[in-house]
């Protein structure tokens, strides 16, 4: 595992990344649709059953599975 990517990082502002998808707000991020989190993003690596996992956008920190930024991307 990898540093946590942490929501005041310049990266995560970039992307709007939210620690905990369920605290995003709708008129904030527009893009963000109930039930969108890291764990089911396209990009997102699963760290075995570990609650956070790597996200092919941020090199070398990993991201919450619970969290969500503006570059979700459904699963194919
Ligand atoms: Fe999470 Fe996907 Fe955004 Fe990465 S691209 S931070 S996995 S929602």
């Amino acid at each position: 595992s990898q540093p946590l990517l942490q929501e005041d990082d310049d990266e995560a502002k970039a992307t709007d990344y939210h620690a905990d998808a369920s605290k995003v707000d709708k008129a904030k991020s527009p893009k963000y649709a109930p039930g969108q989190t890291c764990a089911n993003c396209s990009l997102y690596a699963p760290d075995g059953d570990k609650p956070s996992g790597g996200c092919a956008l941020f090199y070398g920190k990993d991201v919450l599975a619970k969290g969500w930024c503006n570059a979700w991307a459904k699963k194919a």
